[in-house]
């Protein structure tokens, strides 16, 4: 039996509660969604203003030198970097994920030339696949993407498969892939792999660098909370960054932007897969956000996701049981993100309904409530609330008014 005390015991045992202050949370909202959007880390509205009024508004063109603004994309990667167990100088920060997959998409397929397979999985998110296919048909000759069951790739890679592109964690189920494993597999057929690890970074340890990861991308505004539409950021393993290139090649990623030279020249190292100008004031934003993680243990953040995600599991199956909510996500926390999914075939309206109370999850095709938990802010005790309204909300069935059936632009 889960209770109101045994919540409120874990939270007052909780090594992480004081991350909680590092957040701004308005009142009244129970927030289960950073994995969509983070919160607002409390740093970034004052390093917002020193950027734009002080930086811009005065510095004006003098801060592109006087205030770091190029350093940026690079400082910023360095932070990342530390969080994903990359090595030094190997990610930049810059432009969307989607923008970034089809950069690594088109290097990796370079890389291993004769090779015609990109393989992924019908658990990616749906943006990658797109951009695989679109880069597949760019490069022309006869490359292609195959997909596959997410449990089938490991036996799918064969001497035919380019690349192997997978997001780590399901954005709707939560399931994990096993990237050691996997990766190895990859090399062992001569492939090269790139992960997507939009809903890893920040919400778990992730050791790029030992599971010999060639490539990767990740996404800031879910877990790492740059804000809306941070940059994202792009690694390259540094045995690969002498050889890879990437399509985009603007003056940014050339040797030297400043001499306007006519001819292309690559940058060394990660930066040549800069393209344009820095979105400064993003970056700054993100890297105001990155604060939050200072003098974090991930492994704390692990293990408290995992708890939360079992004890939100262990609470629906308690308080409801005949609601009709299946569980969309592994049980074994070990093989879940930071994240569980309820399967419901009203789940668009109940998620509505849910959010109208201020418990904000989110609701993705085609019956998927899926609630993130973000061990830095959730409270166990939110849990509480978090089943407790889900409770009401089915035995007086709220959800079935014409607001909640109503599906809006962004779900
Ligand atoms: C969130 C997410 C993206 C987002 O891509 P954008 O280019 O930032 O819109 C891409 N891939 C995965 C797996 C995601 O979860």
């Amino acid at each position: 039996m889960i209770t109101q005390t045994t919540l409120a015991a874990l939270d007052a045992a909780d090594p992480l509660a004081h991350c909680r202050e590092r957040f701004h949370l308005p009142d009244g909202v129970l927030y289960f969604d950073g994995n969509s959007l983070g919160p607002l880390p409390r740093g970034v509205p004052a390093r917002m203003k020193t950027v734009v009024e002080e930086q811009w508004g005065e510095g004006l063109i003098r801060s592109w030198n006087t205030a770091g603004w190029m350093d940026l994309p690079a400082r910023v990667g360095g932070r990342i970097a530390s969080l994903v167990g990359a090595e030094p100088g190997s990610i930049i920060s810059a432009d969307s994920t989607s923008v970034n997959l089809f950069k690594l998409v088109c290097a990796a397929l370079a890389l291993n030339p004769g090779r015609p397979e990109i393989l992924s999985d019908s658990g990616n998110f749906p943006t990658d696949l797109y951009v695989a296919s679109g880069a597949a048909q760019i490069i022309g000759r006869d490359h292609r993407l195959k997909v596959v069951e997410p449990q089938d790739v490991a036996e799918a890679i064969g001497p035919s498969t380019a690349v192997v592109m997978l997001t780590h964690v399901d954005y709707r189920t939560g399931q994990m892939h096993d990237m050691e494993a996997i990766t190895a597999r990859a090399h062992a057929a001569g492939a090269i792999v790139i992960w997507d690890l939009a809903h890893s970074t920040g919400a778990m340890p992730v050791d790029l660098a030992g599971c010999k990861v060639d490539l990767a991308v990740g996404c800031s505004y879910k877990y790492l909370n740059g804000g809306p539409g941070a940059p994202a950021w792009l690694y390259v393993a540094p045995r690969h960054q002498a050889a890879v290139h990437s399509p985009l090649t603007g003056w940014l990623g050339h040797a030297a932007p400043f001499a306007f030279d006519l001819g292309y020249r690559p940058a060394d190292g990660i930066a040549r897969f800069i393209c344009g100008t820095p979105n400064i004031l993003s970056l700054a934003a993100l890297d105001a956000s990155l604060d939050a993680f200072d003098g974090v243990d991930m492994r704390l953040v692990r293990a408290k996701s995992i708890r939360l995600g079992d004890l939100f599991i262990g609470l629906v199956e308690q308080e409801l049981g005949a609601a009709g909510f299946g569980l969309g996500s592994p049980r074994d926390g070990t093989a879940r993100g930071s994240q569980v999914s309820l399967t419901h075939p009203q789940g668009y309206a109940i998620m509505q309904a849910l959010i109208s109370r201020g418990v904000i999850g989110d609701f993705r095709a085609p019956d998927v409530l899926r609630f993130g938990f973000c061990p830095l802010y959730a409270r166990f005790s939110d849990l509480w609330g978090l089943v407790g309204h889900l409770r009401e909300i089915m035995a007086t069935e709220e959800w079935n008014q014409e607001m909640f059936l109503r599906r809006a632009r962004v779900t």
